[in-house]
């Protein structure tokens, strides 16, 4: 099918691009890799008049560590770039483990992660990975900048914080209190698919104890699911079998599954307890090597 008709502008500055959604008036959508928004289109999901492509924007492009460790990622960085970073690699094992799991290469080199936290999928795989670590989406609009915490940014499915007119320019994921581990596990029917069930885990280690944790579930609910209880399970005790048993069953409990073609809601919550075992018993750790693991 072909999309309905639109107007295409390519601004060279973020004024601009801020301007004409403003004039838009909620009818201008945005296009970073278009790897959702095209498909929706031809289908005629979504019909936007204006499309504002800001693939000319200069200086988006970049995933970068502050001076205290926070992680800024532009709104043009590709999936791609985030599969082969070496600063992911040895500093962000969350984000490392889940980079090669995103769709497949075709899709990787186009497609940017603030666009998937902005398309709002709940199985989009970044929302998990970005609500486990206590990351935030910066906004820019006529009215200036503003932060709005991951937590608070997907506001139902498909639908997000961003008023009709901002243009969110990057996601920041806040420095570790300690030494981070952690890991994304996928279970896909095919590879390349998404996930039938995704768990996002970030723990961050001071001594032998969690300062802070962060557990997210893709696939398994109307939207993303961030499971404070399983996390708060973890916060200020060791990991040990109990704590992380107690981890496991609590995200189990938060996953709210359907049964459908690729498996029964019981078991999606019992893959949920297990990944959430299996990643939290053998997590990668911040510098250890990362290879692509796609769950059997
Ligand atoms: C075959 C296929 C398989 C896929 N598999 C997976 C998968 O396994 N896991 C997964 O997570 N994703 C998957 N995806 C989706 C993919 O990751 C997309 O790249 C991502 O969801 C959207 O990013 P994008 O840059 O392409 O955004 P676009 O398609 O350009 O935009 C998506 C939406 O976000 C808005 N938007 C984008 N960027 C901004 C911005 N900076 N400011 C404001 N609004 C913005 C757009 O207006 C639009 O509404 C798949 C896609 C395809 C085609």
């Amino acid at each position: 099918m072909y999309p309905s008709r639109f107007s295409y502008e390519a601004p060279r500055t973020l004024g601009e691009a801020i301007q004409l959604l403003h004039d838009g008036g909620g009818d201008a959508k945005v296009l970073a890799g278009g790897q959702s928004l095209v498909p929706l289109m031809k289908l005629r999901f979504a019909a936007p008049t204006l499309i504002v492509d800001i693939n000319n924007l200069p200086g988006l492009a970049y995933h970068q560590a502050d001076a205290d460790g926070a992680l800024r990622i532009g709104a043009l960085t590709r999936h791609a770039d985030l599969e082969h970073s070496d600063l992911l690699r040895a500093s962000q094992p969350t984000m490392a483990a889940a980079a090669p799991l995103i769709a497949d290469p075709i899709v990787r080199n186009r497609g940017t992660l603030v666009g998937s936290l902005c398309h709002a999928d709940p199985q989009g795989d970044w929302a998990s990975v970005v609500l486990a670590l206590g990351g935030s989406v910066i906004a820019q609009g006529p009215a200036g900048r503003r932060s709005i915490p991951m937590s608070a940014f997907v506001s139902g499915p498909f639908e997000n914080a961003l008023a009709y007119d901002e243009v969110a320019v990057e996601a920041v994921i806040p420095a570790a209190r300690g030494t981070r581990s952690g890991g994304y596990l996928k279970l896909e029917r095919r590879v390349g698919d998404f996930a039938t069930v995704g768990v996002a885990v970030a723990v961050e280690t001071a001594g032998d104890v969690v300062a802070r944790a962060g557990i997210a579930l893709t696939g398994v609910g109307g939207a993303t699911i961030n499971c404070e209880e399983a996390a708060a399970a973890l916060t200020g005790k060791p990991l040990t079998a109990d704590t992380i048993s107690a981890a496991a069953g609590l995200a189990a409990q938060a996953a709210r599954p359907r049964t459908d073609h690729r498996g029964s809601a019981e078991y999606k919550r019992h893959m949920v307890r297990t990944f959430v075992e299996r990643i939290l018993t053998n997590p990668r750790h911040a510098g250890n090597g990362v290879t692509a693991e796609r769950a059997a």
